[in-house]
């Protein structure tokens, strides 16, 4: 139903648009005035490693600390950073606090490698790669500190610049991750050869109901073998229950994420829950046999 569109709509709905019209022209300044500073902060995600049931890597998930509207998720927000032309900008600040971060859990002797998720504009604009080291040099942190993660749409976007920029990442030995990862097995394949990651997430949408769905865990069952063929380690993400974590295990799956093993969480929490033994926390206790 689209009379609203062709103008001719209840003003209702025009008062609607207008309201969100204004509400996304706003967000979008405040953006430009927030986008590059501390208003931008980084919750973290434990990487659960199967085989030594330790957390040696976190994902950053940036968040957005709004004056007026309270924190607000990248859903909420990270269109418009597109739309404004602002990733660069937000990559750059988000691996500034992201390797910050990364050098104040060393001192505290806590040895973790972090991810951070890139844009296809950060992988086409000229001397990423450069910044990306300048970033690490800078703070004495070796290349395995780091891991970029790229969606596999973006991966599969077919851009030389960007295929060309994490060949470059790849040699400088930072770790690469395809994100979200879907059903294609022929796209990994390509994916494989033109990009040389190293990491395969499988989306969390094949990952939640495991247990349940029959499709989604032949999909994934498959995906561990052929990532593992191809020398890639495995990811699954959004694991949200004991069922699909010992699944997982016995599959043969390298790394879990999701709300079973922990939620995102600030820097100081994370710090302290790892801290915390390991039989506290619930994922622990739970074994494949
Ligand atoms: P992603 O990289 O695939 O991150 C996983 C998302 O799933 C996160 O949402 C995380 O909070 C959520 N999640 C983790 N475990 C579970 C689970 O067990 N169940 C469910 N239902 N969800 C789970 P978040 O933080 O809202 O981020 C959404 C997306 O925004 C990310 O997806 C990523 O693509 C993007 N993003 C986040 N931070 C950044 C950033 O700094 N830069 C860029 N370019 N993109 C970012
Ligand atoms: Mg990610
Ligand atoms: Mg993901
Ligand atoms: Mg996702």
């Amino acid at each position: 139903y689209c009379a609203k569109r062709a103008g001719g709509g209840h003003a209702f709905y025009r008062t609607n648009d207008d309201e969100a019209a204004r509400r996304h022209l706003q967000l979008a300044q405040d953006l430009r005035r927030d986008v590059a500073g501390a208003a931008m902060v980084l919750h973290y995600q434990p990487k659960l490693d199967l085989q030594t049931d330790a957390v040696s890597a976190v994902e950053a998930l940036v968040r957005w600390q709004h004056p007026v509207h309270g924190l607000l998720y990248p859903d909420a927000f990270l269109p418009i950073v597109e739309e404004i032309g602002a990733m660069p900008e937000l990559t750059r600040n988000v691996l500034v606090q992201a390797m910050d971060q990364c050098v104040a859990w060393r001192r505290e002797h806590l040895k973790l490698s972090v991810a951070v998720n890139v844009s296809a504009a950060d992988l086409e604009a000229p001397g990423f790669a450069d910044l990306v080291v300048g970033i690490l040099r800078e703070r004495g942190l070796p290349a395995n500190a780091l891991t970029l993660e790229i969606t596999e749409t973006t991966a599969m976007e077919n851009s030389e610049p960007a295929h060309h920029t994490v060949r470059e990442l790849h040699t400088l030995g930072i770790k690469v991750s395809i994100d979200d990862y879907g059903t294609d097995h022929s796209t990994l394949a390509h994916l494989h050869r033109l990009l040389v990651a190293g990491e395969l997430k499988l989306d969390r949408r094949f990952v939640t109901h495991l247990e349940t769905e029959e499709r989604a865990s032949a999909i994934v069952r498959s995906s561990i073998q052929l990532a593992h063929a191809l020398g890639m380690a495995v990811v699954a993400e959004g694991v949200e229950n004991a069922e699909s974590l010992a699944m997982l295990r016995q599959w043969g799956c390298d790394t879990a994420q999701g709300y079973f093993i922990s939620r995102p969480q600030t820097a100081d929490d994370v710090a302290a829950w790892l801290t915390r033994p390991a039989a506290s926390r619930a994922y622990g206790t739970i074994r494949s046999s």
